[in-house]
């Protein structure tokens, strides 16, 4: 019955576009397929960037997977294509966790530069860096403004759990953290079997308190916005909700910056 279904599903698709034969990933495409895409029938590519970090009880991989998800829907959405993630990113004070590691802001900026610029010599007009790790953002946006000034390249880096911190408050009336409710929340949906309630306990996370005191390593790796919350929370319903509301808030961002730029001209 499924089959059927997602069978028919296709076929709509196909009628309706007449292009639902294309991958939305610019690792899937063909070069003849680009070309005929870009920029004659798709004008905005989706840019993942995360990196790789200890994260609680989720996958050290989580700023990549949430942004990755993140990508698919709004390319669904505001049909645009998905290139290929930058999945190394700056990290700081989690570095002494295993698996952990990081790249310099120096080259993170440098290389987000150079794929900005192949993008947008690809014709490419809407570049939309998906960020999903919160020492990336300077690096991403210098970069950004220096390819700005040098091409026609309009670039959007965004934050998703700052851009949308208002809905953590909406479903749990309280803040998250890193590798708090939050995040955990869009990983049980985006990467649910790299989940592992088993081995939390709340010792695992503690308080940011950034003007008093600062730690390397972190004593944790959850950290946590304000005191006594954002601790985790295995609610699945909750976290489905959660992240549906994320992909609203960040498509009407998005979508809003797209919409504005174009009508603009700039
Ligand atoms: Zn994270």
């Amino acid at each position: 019955m499924r089959s059927v279904t997602l069978t028919l599903g296709l076929v709509t698709v196909l009628a309706s576009t007449g292009f639902a034969q294309h991958s939305r990933h610019l690792n899937e495409l063909n070069w003849m397929e680009v070309e005929e895409l870009v920029p004659a029938r798709i004008q905005t590519v989706f840019l993942a960037v995360g990196t790789v970090e200890a994260h609680g009880v989720g996958p050290n991989g989580a700023d990549n997977l949430v942004p990755e998800a993140l990508a698919e829907h709004l390319a669904e959405e505001l049909d645009g294509l998905i290139a290929p993630t930058i999945s190394y990113g700056v990290n700081t004070h989690l570095d002494e966790y295993a698996g952990t590691f990081g790249i310099t802001a120096e080259l993170l900026e440098a290389l987000a530069k150079q794929v900005f610029v192949g993008l947008s010599k690809n014709g490419v007009s809407n570049i939309i860096v998906l960020n999903g790790h919160g020492p990336n953002f300077e690096p991403l946006n210098s970069a950004a403004l220096e390819v700005f000034r040098e091409t026609d390249a309009r670039i959007l880096v965004i934050n998703w759990w700052s851009a949308t911190a208002d809905v953590v408050e909406e479903v749990w009336g309280e803040q998250g953290g890193h590798a708090g409710l939050n995040e955990n929340a869009a990983l049980m949906v985006v990467a649910p079997d790299a989940v592992h309630p088993e081995r939390y306990r709340a010792e695992q996370a503690t308080p940011y308190n950034t003007d008093v005191w600062r730690a390397y390593p972190f004593p944790t790796t959850i950290g946590l916005y304000a005191p006594g919350e954002g601790y985790l929370d295995f609610d699945r319903e909750k976290a489905e909700r959660y992240f549906e509301r994320v992909k609203e808030e960040m498509l009407a961002i998005v979508g809003d910056v797209i919409a504005k730029w174009e009508a603009g001209g700039r």
